[in-house]
């Protein structure tokens, strides 16, 4: 099964798509994720983005896309894929199509969490994650069971992304308006898209995405 997930930032996308991965043995591919690690780790890819993403602005098409090729090739995406934070712009869903048609793959099915607009700034400063192992918490929706210990792995350290904060929030907000969201429209015409109510709490949005998959897998 090969997949999208599209929202907003904060919709959830990074929280459905960890839990799916596991449930279902798919490979998360957050584009978000690897710019993290290519800044982090310094490259000559995660110095041209730093500033972008502190801005809360895109990184260029031309970068998103060849990092994703370069994961799509590896042997671990063979059963299956949910793509979290790509594509961001027609050319990268249109970069993607031909990606996927290079490497004989399809796309099963594009998901769109369902959000309102003011419930997103509340839960992108609520968010922080487990330093070692990357599960993802919020303040108030997804403390962990044992306040300061990771659900996951049992660490006690927890990181906060610097683009978490109001400022950034809003750009980030806009560059999904103007160009994330005709996405929606493009995956409509292709006949791939379903719509996921993502206002529910956690466990009722994995419910309704499992419904969604299922019915697609029988078809
Ligand atoms: P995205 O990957 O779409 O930017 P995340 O999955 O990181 O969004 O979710 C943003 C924050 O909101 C996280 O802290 C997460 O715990 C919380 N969250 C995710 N889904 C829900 C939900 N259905 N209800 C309440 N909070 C949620
Ligand atoms: P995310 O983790 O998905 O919230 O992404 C964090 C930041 O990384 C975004 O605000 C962008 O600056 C950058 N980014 C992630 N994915 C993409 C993408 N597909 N295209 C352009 N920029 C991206």
């Amino acid at each position: 099964m090969n997949l999208i997930l599209l929202g907003p930032p904060g919709a959830g996308k990074g929280t459905q798509a960890q839990e799916l991965a596991r449930r279902r043995g798919l490979v998360q591919l957050s584009t978000g994720e690897m710019l993290r690690a290519a800044v982090k780790a310094g490259t000559e890819v995660g110095r041209e983005a730093k500033a972008i993403m502190e801005t809360g602005g895109l990184v260029s098409d031309e970068i998103v896309i060849r990092i994703i090729a370069d994961r799509l090739m590896q042997p671990d995406v063979a059963n299956g894929f949910i793509l979290d934070g790509f594509p961001r712009t027609l050319a990268q869903a249109v970069g993607l199509d031909t990606l996927l048609d290079r490497l004989g793959r399809k796309l099963d099915c594009v998901i769109e969490l369902k959000v309102d607009d003011k419930v997103l700034v509340d839960r992108i400063t609520g968010r922080f994650s487990c330093a070692k192992c990357g599960a993802g918490y919020h303040d108030i929706y997804q403390k962990p069971k044992k306040e300061g210990v990771c659900d996951s792995c049992g660490s006690t350290e927890f990181s906060r992304r610097a683009d978490d904060n109001p400022e950034t929030v809003r750009n980030r907000l806009m560059a999904y308006y103007r160009e994330t969201a005709p996405l929606i429209g493009y995956y409509f015409a292709y006949r791939k898209l379903h719509g996921v109510d993502g206002m529910a709490p956690i466990g009722e949005v994995a419910a309704a995405l499992d419904k969604v998959l299922n019915t697609v897998a029988g078809q």
